[in-house]
């Protein structure tokens, strides 16, 4: 239901102009591949996922011998999931959270797309699940970062572990990973700055932090979640694939989907970098950050 809510844009925009276009077409053929196309791509789905679906579904339509047009309708959308499936048939990407040791997660992404609040709202989330939950703010570097966090950490009811503005984030990183063992905390969530002048500054710094993690639990960090803000579009595409050439990035965040009607960038990123999305942000409420079903997603859009 909040799913729905937040992705009304998405869903309102899309599924109005798949249905005009079934509705000028009767007929199947090359100018309604055309319109479908432009369609997708101002949904902002990637040139290069729009043409890998454009072919699949013509081969599709020629295969099932289709010429009614509402029911390529049908085909687009169980095109759509296995596009974003490949062919893992996962319904949900769980969150890699362990039950018996501490687990740590590392959020990265640049400055505005909606990092803070999303610790924020993971540790509601966590806490709400019964674990014990630990914030670090490892952002030392953006103006007001720590304070926003500390608010974030009182609103939820989490301690939040903390240095002086300027100080280094792996030193904070390494407290907060102190902290998180001698109070036995399930989960500690890591804040980390969102510079990205320069890619060797950014694998340099983030390297460091996991290696301080590393030294204290080998395993760890059992997430690199990469938040992107949906509103941005195609920066958005390009911001993943610099930090996924920086560091090995477990999952995507996708933040402020409710403010856009271009929520394809979700099979974008999924279909171009191998990244599951495994959250989404609806708002910015506590509660606005749900787990990412592709079939919920997909089958929304026409709903
Ligand atoms: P950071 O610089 O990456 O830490 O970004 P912030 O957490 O400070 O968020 C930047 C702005 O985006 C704030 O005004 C947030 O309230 C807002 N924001 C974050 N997530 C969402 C979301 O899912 N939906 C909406 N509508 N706003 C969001």
């Amino acid at each position: 239901e909040k799913y729905k809510e937040g992705m009304a844009k998405t869903r309102g925009s899309f599924s109005s102009k798949i249905n005009d276009l079934v509705a000028r077409y009767r007929k199947v053929d090359e100018d309604f591949f055309e319109d479908l196309e432009e369609i997708l791509i101002s949904s902002d789905v990637g040139v290069a996922t729009v043409m890998e679906l454009i072919d699949e579904l013509k081969m599709e339509v020629k295969r099932q011998n289709i010429k009614d047009s509402q029911k390529v309708k049908e085909v687009i959308s169980e095109k759509l999931v296995e596009i974003y499936y490949g062919d893992d048939d996962e319904a949900v990407e769980e969150l890699n959270v362990q039950e018996d040791q501490l687990s740590v997660i590392l959020f990265v992404g640049v400055n505005g797309v909606g990092k803070t609040t999303t610790i924020g709202k993971m540790a509601h989330k966590l806490k709400e699940e019964g674990k014990k939950v630990i914030l670090a703010a490892g952002d030392t570097f953006r103006a007001g970062a720590i304070e926003q966090l500390e608010v974030w950490g009182e609103r939820v009811g989490v301690e939040v572990i903390k240095h002086n503005a300027g100080s280094d984030p792996a030193a904070v990183i390494y407290d907060g990973v102190q902290a998180a063992k001698s109070r036995k905390a399930d989960v500690l969530l890591c804040d980390t700055a969102g510079r990205l002048q320069n890619k060797v500054n950014l694998m340099n710094e983030l390297s460091k932090v996991k290696r301080v993690i590393e030294r204290e639990i080998p395993e760890a960090p059992h997430e690199v979640l990469l938040v992107l803000d949906a509103t941005t579009g195609q920066n958005a595409m390009s911001q993943a694939k610099t930090f996924s050439e920086a560091t090995d990035v477990s999952g995507i965040v996708l933040t402020k989907l409710d403010g856009t009607a271009k929520g394809g960038i979700v099979l974008a990123i999924r279909n171009e970098l191998n990244i599951p999305v495994k959250f989404v942000g609806l708002g910015e409420k506590v509660t606005d950050l749900q787990q990412f079903d592709a079939h919920a997603f997909v089958y929304g859009l026409f709903a």
